[in-house]
């Protein structure tokens, strides 16, 4: 496994999410742990070591599930990291509560890396109001973390008053080959790196989006680079630039990991053609006009019921040429109080997509296509 050196420690290039375990019964709060801990030991055991979770992954159960784990693992084999939801915290005292709750589940005494999860224009006022930073710089005169850091969901010129406003030591970014334009991740990347801020890279395939593409995008690649994937192509994207520390794949499978790993132990740059193939296959996917949802599902909880998340997988699933039966049949598979017409459009589930998606706007043109949809099934 390729080793990247940052503050004097050995970091993998693949680092493991813990976003997307594998669940039993698809409830994300499920996690399957057999086949959770398979993922964890293979990772570990084939030089994995940095392992990133978060107080909210799988609705609260990740960082308990990977303390489990973690603990029959020397607490020096690996590097770990959490994060801060200040926006949950309600006050000063529940930012301490979390923290202190995280030590325990994770069976730690601390974190190697520390992370404000999520900064953006909605939740940064949290961080603030909650004094959330101060109370973080003391644990880490305590020796209870040892890098402090954000991850961040939000624009470059957002991102540079953060970076004025704090004596960060890294930063965590959403950088992929379609959100390297899309998103600015090219000029958030260039503002870490003027900092000297080592960037952690997540979504590198776009919540897997970019592992599958599109029929016509994954056709280009299979006949340009026949032996290699889009999730190999993907990955390398980002891990080949140099001020890089880890990339981090929330991997749901032994077969992903194992494919991540080979790509990561073989590690090459892209080459000349790759790169050209692969901005090929970006414009025939953009053609597609996909709704740029990773799944994440941070906005669940809408009080109408609405499941944001699979209306926008359904929809996307059609534009990627879906029949429009199947569409119609995901559609009425669903609950009728998931489905899109329920939004009132209060926007509550708005300032939670760390893509900073118009849910209801999308919303309406998912009906739309489902209307359609109809009429000509
Ligand atoms: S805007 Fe619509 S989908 Fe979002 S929380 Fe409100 S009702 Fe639910
Ligand atoms: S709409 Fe936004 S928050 Fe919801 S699943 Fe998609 S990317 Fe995540």
């Amino acid at each position: 496994m390729e080793k990247r050196k940052v503050f004097d420690q050995e970091i993998s290039l693949l680092g493991l999410g813990t976003m997307r375990l594998p669940v039993k019964n698809n409830e994300k709060g499920e996690i399957d742990k057999e086949a959770a801990s398979a993922i964890f030991d293979y990772a570990l055991n084939h030089g994995v070591n940095y392992i990133d979770t978060a107080y909210m992954y799988h609705n609260g159960n990740a960082e308990a599930f990977t303390g489990e784990v973690l603990a029959q693992y020397d607490r020096k084999s690996y590097v770990l990291a959490t994060k801060m939801p200040a926006w949950l915290a309600h006050s000063e005292a529940g930012v301490e509560r979390i923290f202190e709750g995280q030590l325990k589940k994770l069976k730690t005494d601390y974190f190697d890396f520390y992370l404000c999860h999520n900064l953006n224009i909605p939740y940064y006022p949290y961080f603030k109001k909650y004094k959330v930073m101060e109370y973080l710089a003391r644990k880490k005169e305590e020796g209870l973390i040892k890098h402090l850091g954000f991850s961040f969901h939000d624009t470059p010129e957002v991102m540079k008053q953060y970076l004025a406003d704090f004596d960060w030591e890294f930063g965590q970014i959403q950088l992929n080959y379609l959100d390297w334009e899309m998103q600015k991740a090219k000029e958030q990347y260039q503002l870490l790196t003027d900092k000297k801020l080592p960037v952690i890279v997540m979504e590198p395939l776009r919540g897997g989006a970019l592992a599958t593409l599109s029929p016509d995008a994954l056709n280009h690649l299979q006949k340009t680079h026949p032996t290699k994937t889009p999730a190999d192509l993907g990955l390398r994207f980002a891990a080949q630039l140099p001020n890089v520390m880890t990339v981090l794949s929330g991997m749901s499978s032994l077969k992903q990991l194992k494919e991540n790993i080979e790509t990561m132990d073989h590690f090459a740059p892209l080459s000349e053609a790759e790169q050209k193939n692969l901005n090929i296959a970006l414009t025939l996917y953009k053609e597609n006009k996909m709704i740029p949802c990773t799944g994440c599902r941070y906005c669940d909880g809408c009080p109408q019921g609405v499941d944001i998340a699979t209306m926008f997988e359904i929809n996307n699933h059609y534009r990627l040429g879906g029949s429009t039966w199947t569409y119609v049949q995901e559609y009425e598979s669903l609950p009728s109080s998931a489905h899109e017409d329920n939004c009132t459009a209060c926007g509550k589930c708005v300032e939670k997509c760390p893509q900073g998606l118009d849910i209801p706007a999308l919303l309406e043109k998912t009906g739309e296509m489902i209307k359609a949809a109809y009429r000509n099934s």
